[in-house]
């Protein structure tokens, strides 16, 4: 039916406008939140770091796999998010999967929002399955309703008192665009006496001051044990890093199998985060841009009549509620222009179907305009507006 809304190939990018199948289209996808992809430093960086050090590393952090650029980047990034050390892995995803099994062991608990990220729940099931596998079972993943602190705290309460907690979630949620209640989470913790792991994949660069993050945003920095987030949305590149106390972190530099097992990012990836945080900490306007792309976006949508989220990130859902018509809008608005992304079970919970946007600080007005005249007319003419 010609509605297959994946794995259409990209010929072309400029960040804001794209080329698919021969045609440019405005791109309202992207995690490229301060559109740095398309910056001439941070492809210049790339471009330096990999005739200077070729295109891949070879070998894992622990052996052949450090430079001096992995080095540099940890620090400054420990620096910029106000914590003693870093730790880069290879992407976001392996991230979770270095953290979570590697700190939650026998006799511990991971506590877990139900939305969080795929890479949080692969975590999980590690942690839950070397349990079985080492024989013991002990370890446990419990999860609690999706951002409500009250159910955090009824089923952190029923635990051991005494057995080691790691409440873990999204800073900014992936596909809803929401912001975590961290203030509530920290009561919880103080009171139970649990850690915080928090994903900042969509929160650093977006929110927080300077783009410091969820834990900024909410002036936690120090009540927020743990900062994951990855190199593949505002750093413009690919590879992903964990923030916390020195201590912790050289425990999972020593034992994280993700890490151990794994190639290092290549030194373009690296020398194009650096470029980036650079640009982050310089010119943080660009985050203001972003916010007022954003922003303008989930007003318009609300105003046409379209259900949308009332968080103030950079991803603007455009809730359906119906997987059909999910990818009947979606080729409607790819054919008049616009790529966004079709989000459907089991991606997202039932009713919660949607054409997910995102926005980076690049978009122009010509280029918002467009996308909201295009929503509007696809809207009516399906009949999902009235
Ligand atoms: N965490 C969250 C919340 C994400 O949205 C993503 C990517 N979609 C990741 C982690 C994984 O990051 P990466 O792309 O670097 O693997």
């Amino acid at each position: 039916m010609g509605l297959y809304p994946y794995f259409h190939p990209i010929e072309e990018s400029e960040g804001p406008v794209v080329r698919i199948g021969g045609r440019k289209v405005i791109m309202a996808g992207s995690n490229n939140y301060l559109g740095l992809t398309a910056d001439p430093r941070v492809q210049e960086a790339a471009i330096k770091a990999t005739e200077k050090y070729g295109t891949g590393c070879s070998g894992s952090r622990y052996l052949t796999g450090t430079l001096d650029l992995h080095v540099q980047l940890e620090a400054r990034l420990a620096k910029f998010l106000g914590k003693e050390d870093c730790l880069l892995y290879s992407t976001g995803y392996q991230t979770a999967q270095g953290i979570i099994p590697t700190l939650v062991q026998r006799g511990e608990y991971v506590v877990s929002d139900k939305d969080n990220h795929a890479c949080i729940v692969a975590g999980n099931l590690m942690a839950a399955g070397a349990a079985s596998y080492v024989g013991d079972g002990q370890q446990g993943v419990v999860r609690y309703k999706h951002n409500d602190m009250k159910h955090l705290e009824v089923v952190v309460s029923k635990l051991p008192v005494d057995a080691p907690k790691l409440i873990v979630s999204d800073g900014v949620f992936s596909t809803s665009g929401e912001i975590v209640d961290l203030p509530n989470m920290v009561r919880v913790a103080r009171k139970y006496n649990a850690r915080i792991l928090v994903d900042d994949a969509h929160a650093v660069g977006v929110i927080g001051k300077g783009g410091r993050g969820t834990a900024s945003h909410h002036g936690l920095e120090k009540e927020t044990d743990l900062t994951m987030g990855t190199f593949s949305k505002t750093f413009a590149s690919l590879g992903g890093f964990v923030v916390g106390d020195r201590a912790v972190i050289n425990y999972l530099k020593h034992q994280a199998p993700a890490l151990i097992f794994s190639a290092s990012p290549t030194p373009a990836s690296v020398a194009a985060a650096l470029a980036a945080l650079d640009i982050l900490e310089k010119e943080p306007e660009r985050i203001d841009r972003l916010m007022r792309n954003a922003r303008k976006m989930r007003e318009g949508f609300k105003k046409m009549g379209f259900r949308v989220n009332e968080h103030d990130s950079a991803v603007v859902p455009v809730i359906i509620g119906d997987t059909e018509k999910v990818l009947v809008m979606w080729r409607h608005l790819f054919d008049a222009g616009v790529f966004v992304n079709a989000f459907i079970r089991p991606g997202v919970p039932p009713g919660m179907e949607m054409l997910r946007t995102s926005y980076m600080a690049t978009h122009e007005d010509e280029h918002l305009d467009k996308i909201l005249s295009i929503f509007f007319d696809v809207g009516k003419k399906l009949q999902i507006l009235d």
